[in-house]
């Protein structure tokens, strides 16, 4: 029998994962390499590895139940997979793509390597719904811009097919060696990861219980509720897709399936919306598949010379421990510290801020979000933060700056998110929570707030801070015109 090496990587599942199926019939031999400094300079932050390590650990034990065992090993890929080629005889070595630039190299290299020595290298299409290639426009260019982007994509049909689950696997041979996961050094050595548990499930198990859970709770007002981060309302799904826990796919094939089946009135408009936002997902790793230098570059070359600054570590360190004095940012801040997430319009609440009023690179909220969120994506999270940065792909203009009074006024109109996660304001008045500095002095005192003491001044002047950025805005461009 064909010995086959399934070398897992943001792929971690068992069901509608096409490496795994087109391997089933051979002695496949399941192995994770853990080479964090071949993704360098986007080697995981520490959130990333508390999820990999927990999705490895139920990964591993799926693959038991299937009466196969994961082979973990740590060491430059290339070389690992030859020595267990060598180890194990075995003659060919599947894959899920990966279309981020650092994986485009190291597998190019590895496929080269293998097939010169006559070894069958076979990549599979499982982390999108369409392959970068196959969405361009009428000049076989890549799209910049959304919605012709989703408009062809939904002309092609979204599509749902998925390859049967596997429920037993061959034994693996007790000779092949495999390091315990607790060797990678993935769970943080300090205890900041306490309150994650409360909130996530990693592995395939807890995608597919969050799919449901969403599905039954959320999808018929998912359009409608989305923006406010309060209502939980959205799928949470994010980390989960990111780990390949669940395909995408598998998303579409299960939202079809409750649409066929729901009476609720306007659900299909409700989960339009979704799956439009999933085709974002899409978009961004096509973007970054065809701009690959838009990890660190802006999409947009006049922006290649903007005067961002980089250099001002208090005001950054202010941001990111969600001391600003703006509630709705500090909240966000604090809910992505707690938690490894932040609702998606916090996020462009947060990521405004510093870029604009606060005039900082994108690269350093980029990178901040890289090591806090479990969700953190090459693809989504360059993109995302070029768009508000306003020098990315269908970018949101750069006069186009959130005010964080009134987005918090208007999306978290009754306080509940600010409450939960600045807990030192929950006493004010509504009236007053969303910019305490303006509240009237008997009102901070009796909700038991000093502005400066036990929380801290707004860090800029908004009105001031918008307007020197639409001057810099203005003077960059006329320069680059
Ligand atoms: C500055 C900034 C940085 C971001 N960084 C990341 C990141 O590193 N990783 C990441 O997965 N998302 C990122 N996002 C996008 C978005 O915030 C998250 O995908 C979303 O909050 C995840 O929550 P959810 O799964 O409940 O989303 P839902 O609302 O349930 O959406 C379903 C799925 O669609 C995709 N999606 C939703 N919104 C977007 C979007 N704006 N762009 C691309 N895909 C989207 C996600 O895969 C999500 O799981 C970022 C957004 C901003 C503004």
């Amino acid at each position: 029998m064909q010995k086959i090496l399934v070398w897992f990587r943001r792929d971690l599942r068992l069901n509608d994962n096409p490496a795994l199926h087109a391997a089933k019939q051979a002695q496949l031999i399941p192995v994770y390499i853990h080479a964090p400094d071949q993704d360098a300079p986007w080697q995981a932050g520490g959130a990333s590895n508390w999820w990999l390590h927990h999705s490895l650990h139920a990964l591993a034990s799926q693959l038991k139940a299937a009466g196969s065992r994961l082979i973990i090993r740590r060491g430059d890929a290339r070389e690992v997979l030859h020595q267990l080629i060598e180890e194990t005889g075995a003659e060919a070595v599947f894959v899920s793509r990966l279309y981020d630039p650092a994986s485009i190299a190291r597998d190019t290299n590895i496929k080269t390597t293998l097939t010169q020595q006559g070894i069958t290298y076979r990549s599979f299409a499982g982390a999108l719904l369409f392959e970068p290639w196959q969405i361009l426009t009428k000049t076989n260019s890549p799209y910049k811009v959304f919605t012709p982007f989703w408009q062809t994509c939904q002309k092609s049909g979204l599509p749902s097919d998925v390859t049967p689950g596997i429920r037993s696997l061959p034994a693996v041979s007790t000779r092949i060696s495999s390091q315990r996961l607790e060797d990678l050094h993935l769970l943080p050595t300090l205890p900041w990861d306490t309150q994650f548990y409360d909130h996530w499930q990693p592995g395939e198990a807890g995608a597919q219980s969050r799919l449901r859970r969403f599905i039954k709770e959320h999808l018929s007002e998912y359009e409608d509720a989305r923006d406010f981060p309060a209502q939980g309302a959205t799928s949470a799904l994010s980390p989960h897709l990111h780990f390949g826990e669940i395909s995408p796919r598998q998303v579409v094939y299960a939202i079809e399936h409750a649409l066929n089946t729901s009476t609720a009135p306007g659900v299909r408009k409700q989960a339009q919306g979704f799956l439009r936002e999933l085709v974002w997902r899409e978009f961004t790793h096509h973007i970054l598949y065809h701009f690959p230098h838009t990890t660190h570059k802006p999409l947009n070359p006049r922006f290649e010379n903007f005067p961002w600054q980089t250099r001002r570590n208090k005001v950054l360190r202010q941001w990111q421990q969600g001391q600003t004095g703006f509630p709705i940012i500090d909240a966000g801040m604090r809910e992505l510290w707690a938690t490894g997430s932040m609702h998606n319009r916090v996020r462009m609440i947060v990521a405004s801020l510093l870029t604009k009023n606060l005039g900082m690179h994108w690269l350093l909220g980029a990178k901040w979000f890289w090591d806090t969120l479990v969700d953190a994506d090459l693809a989504q999270n360059s993109f995302n933060w070029q768009w508000v940065a306003g020098c990315g792909a269908d970018a949101a203009p750069y006069f186009r700056i959130f005010n964080p009074v009134t987005q918090s006024e208007k999306f978290d109109a009754d306080g509940i998110y600010i409450r939960r996660w600045v807990p030192e304001l929950s006493r004010l008045p509504n009236k007053y929570l969303h910019a305490p500095w303006l509240a009237p002095a008997e009102e901070l005192h009796s909700a038991g707030v000093v502005i400066g003491k036990n929380y801290p001044a707004p860090m800029c002047d908004l009105k001031h801070t918008r307007e020197e950025a639409l001057l810099a805005y203005k003077q960059h461009t006329r320069a680059a015109d």
